[in-house]
């Protein structure tokens, strides 16, 4: 296939606002690829010059790409089209070149390819460079895509994507080995799959409800997730994003060959970076570490880790994802022989589960995740079966303005405009809310918010910003509505904080910091 099919695809795509339309007409042209086309076929149209689980990237810099944008405003292109397959080999080629004098290669490698792009072509591999097509097909489009091109059920596209984490490896099974095989993906030994996620919860209440009043409980270790596969002597870590980490971690490596039991497994756990007094690091080193690709004995020496197993997904030859919490429980716990385990305590009651609770907090741990015994192990599914409970996170606020309320709240300047303080002395807005304040509260607050009034729009009150509020949040998301760049998630007061001014609220870049902690840690759900 020629890359201008490509190119000509993504701008219809880009012009199609209706789902249906572009799953079409993402269907039509995955069908047009050839078998040895599928791999780069589908990476391209999810914007990306790689697929997910290839290791290689471009890493050109910036000012080679600005340069790139150049040349790609610039000149004609020579007349030989150029293949989907030539766009691949180019980027091989750029992902290659390494060591000393690899910045000039990798642009001269580049801009031969622009130079043989045409010019609708151009914009397209540019936007290929950053990773980004801006032409609306998220993975969600592109699994149902797939479902239609190669005829067969859009549930067995999704389930063969959690066992697979590669919509290129899916597409490769689906459209060249048919709807049979797809159906027959199976968990599988050196293929990570996504892990099960948890919901936030804050109350044990809820908790005992949906587990059926027992629940088992588990220290959360603010670490990273891994995932340890292991067959004879051959051992392979990845991250909760699925990127390889084994040489970033020889000595858990050493644990599961040498202290762990059983031929082949899949476990599930996590790493924390440790002190000598035995209490976790922050949360950088142990990024540091996982970086890391230079120097790792040195570094495993200063920033030792110790490790905590909560599942096993495989043993000896067999998938235990659709056994119970608790029998998958008692396997891991012949496997490490009662050793490396996550703390876990059996809970029937409220008291019992505050206890734990408050223990893992004083041992420096983040909180408590609650498990549902006779749950399956559900890769990439966040639910009820796994909580987490941890005390909520929360940022100092000043309210910046106020909307009027309306129905019960009529009167009252109840939907609060909250801000952090950016760079500049000013305050840069990341979200609104209702909740949190008595009807008392409500009432005085908007007396106090009417003596500080510098405009009434009607709905809107723009107020001096002087009240500082401490919010409760449980997400903070990127967002191109506040100038911030950030939005709270469930924003909610907690306290008014009238011992705080202006001077002392959160800052921009502690939020930016947050932000980005949680995205390590995290995955954007996504993954
Ligand atoms: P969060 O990152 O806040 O969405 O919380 C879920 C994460 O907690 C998981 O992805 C794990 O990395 C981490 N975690 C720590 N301890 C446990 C545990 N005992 N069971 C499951 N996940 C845990």
């Amino acid at each position: 296939m020629d890359f201008s099919e490509f190119a000509a695809l993504c701008y219809e795509l880009e012009k199609t606002p209706g789902r249906l339309a572009k799953v079409a007409a993402a269907a039509e042209y995955l069908k047009r690829l050839s078998p040895d086309e599928i791999r780069h076929g589908v990476a391209f149209l999810s914007g990306r010059p790689f697929p997910v689980s290839d290791p290689r990237s471009l890493e050109i810099g910036p000012s080679a790409l600005f340069r790139a944008g150049e040349i790609i405003q610039a000149g004609n292109s020579s007349s030989a089209p150029l293949a989907l397959n030539d766009v691949a080999e180019s980027f091989a080629r750029i992902a290659e070149a390494s060591g000393k004098g690899s910045r000039a290669e990798k642009y001269a490698r580049l801009r031969e390819l622009i130079e043989r792009a045409d010019p609708l072509e151009r914009p397209i591999l540019f936007r290929l460079l950053h990773n980004e097509l801006r032409i609306g097909l998220h993975d969600g489009l592109i699994q149902e895509a797939i479902a239609r091109a190669a005829h067969t059920d859009l549930k067995a596209v999704r389930r063969a994507a959690l066992f697979l984490s590669d919509l290129v490896e899916v597409a490769s099974v689906a459209l060249t080995e048919g709807a049979e095989a797809l159906q027959g993906v199976d968990i599988k030994l050196f293929v990570p799959l996504l892990p099960m996620l948890s919901e936030l919860s804050q109350d044990f209440d809820e908790i005992f409800r949906a587990h059926g009043g027992k629940t088992a409980l588990e220290f959360k270790y603010d670490g990273a997730r891994i995932q340890i596969h292991k067959q004879g002597e051959l051992v392979r870590i990845w991250s909760r994003r699925l990127s390889e980490v084994t040489r970033s971690l020889p000595e858990i490596l050493q644990i599961a060959r040498k202290d762990l039991n059983g031929d082949s497994f899949i476990l599930d756990g996590e790493v924390v970076a440790v002190g000598k007094d035995g209490r976790p690091f922050p949360f950088q080193e142990l990024m540091r570490r996982f970086k890391r690709v230079h120097g790792i004995e040195s570094a495993a020496s200063e920033t030792p880790l110790s490790l905590h197993l909560f599942d096993c997904l495989f043993s000896d030859g067999s998938s235990l994802i659709d056994d119970s919490c608790d029998a998958r429980w008692l396997k891991l716990n012949t496997i490490t022989g009662g050793r490396y385990l996550a703390r876990r305590k059996l809970a029937t009651d409220k008291a019992e589960a505050e206890a734990f609770l408050n223990e893992a907090i004083a041992s420096g741990h983040e909180g408590l995740m609650a498990k549902a015994l006779s749950s399956p192990y559900m890769p990439g599914n966040r639910g009820k079966l796994w909580f987490k409970i941890k005390p909520a996170e929360t940022l100092d606020c000043v309210i910046i303005a106020a909307d009027r309320g309306s129905g019960r709240r009529r009167g009252w300047l109840s939907n609060y405009h909250l801000a952090v303080a950016d760079r500049t002395g000013g305050f840069a807005p990341v979200g609104k809310t209702f909740k949190g304040l008595t009807d008392r509260e409500f009432t005085e607050m908007t007396a106090t918010l009417r003596e500080l009034e510098v405009k009434d729009e009607g709905y809107t009150v723009t107020v001096r910003p002087e009240v500082v509020v401490e919010v409760a949040y449980n997400e903070i998301q990127r967002s191109p509505q506040y100038s911030s760049g950030f939005a709270l998630r469930f924003a909610r007061i907690t306290r008014i904080r009238e011992d705080k001014g202006p001077a002392q609220i959160t800052t921009l870049a502690e939020l930016q910091a947050l932000f980005e902690r949680q995205f390590i840690s995290k995955s954007r759900r996504e993954v």
